[in-house]
């Protein structure tokens, strides 16, 4: 997204921006002990749909330790605990254009001051951020305002710049001061998310047993496919890209049994046809907050893509 943002690639990228805005806030207004996350996920991507955008991956909904990549599968369907820290991450795209942002959900207001750490971190990264600044400044703001509240940032975890039909375009947006990154600058016209995981925990997540994510590799197949792959395949090829989706969004699209597609879909995974993002768990089960916007960053100035309250 270096170069020509046109006035149409504009409209698109600040459309896609508040399209996932308002979704992330319904989602977290619909967010209750005891509701089902399919539930609260379909309303969800269905919000985005209905407003002419489609859902740049699947709506996310992780739990306590659980830090991010939980969306309901064919089978698991989590519901809601009592007094659970819940994380509504949420994308939107108009034409491939790109809206990613996250909030949480404290439903028993056990752990304001830790969702207030990576909220604040954050509002601090968005006071900081502007085109030229180099990545090791902008995660030592991240960090300050998580550390001088008492808990860690996730390091393994990190923000990204987003391309046209592309999550994360290439540059990793660390959320700690991290020396390697000293030489890396934002350049102009770059469209990126920036999103603080703060934790009570050990500050690393690990992968856990849940893979409900999965997202089309590119690559073409080396061995025949049979019938029932190549027709998934093709599915996701046409809708998704290689953006990111999960089987509950393609057993609505194929009339086939929920049993034959999580086959299909672990076969063209271990063909490397498809790529799975498994849930990842904070490594000393810490309660995990996290909170995203996305940034247009411009010569002279950034545009908060993803806050409602401001470009409404
Ligand atoms: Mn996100
Ligand atoms: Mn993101």
């Amino acid at each position: 997204m270096r170069d020509g943002i046109n006035e149409e690639i504009m409209k698109k990228i600040l459309l896609a921006g508040k399209i996932a805005g308002e979704a992330r806030d319904y989602g977290a207004k619909l967010v209750e002990a005891g509701k089902k996350a399919s539930e609260i996920c379909e309303l969800v991507e269905n919000f985005i749909r209905e407003r002419g955008a489609e859902p740049a991956f699947p709506c996310n909904i992780s739990i306590n330790e659980i830090a991010a990549h939980y969306t309901p599968g064919l089978f698991d369907d989590m519901e809601i605990p009592e007094c659970a820290v819940v994380k509504v991450d949420v994308g939107a795209h108009v034409d491939g254009y790109i809206g990613d942002t996250a909030v949480t959900v404290d439903l028993c207001d056990k752990y304001g001051k830790l969702l207030e750490a990576s909220r604040e971190a954050l509002n601090a990264a968005r006071r900081a951020l502007r085109s030229g600044v180099n990545l090791y400044e902008l995660g030592k703001v991240i960090q300050n305002q998580i550390r001088k509240r008492g808990y860690k940032v996730i390091k393994n975890l990190t923000g990204h710049t987003i391309g046209r039909y592309l999550i994360h375009a290439g540059i990793s947006i660390p959320n700690y001061a991290d020396r390697l990154s000293i030489v890396i600058r934002i350049p102009p016209n770059t469209l990126l998310a920036i999103e603080p995981f703060a934790t009570n925990g050990r500050g690393l997540v690990k992968e856990g047993n849940i893979t409900n994510i999965f997202s089309y590799t590119g690559k073409r197949p080396k061995s025949e496919l049979n019938h029932i792959e190549e027709k998934v395949l093709e599915v996701i090829e046409k809708k998704f890209k290689t953006l990111p989706f999960t089987p509950r969004w393609i057993l609505k699209e194929l009339s086939i049994d929920r049993e034959t597609l999580d086959k299909t879909i672990r076969s063209l995974q271990a063909k490397k046809l498809l790529h799975g993002y498994p849930i990842l768990i904070e490594a000393g089960k810490g309660v995990v907050a996290q909170f995203e916007h996305t940034f247009l960053v411009l010569k002279n100035n950034v545009i908060v893509t993803t806050d409602v309250s401001s470009n409404a």
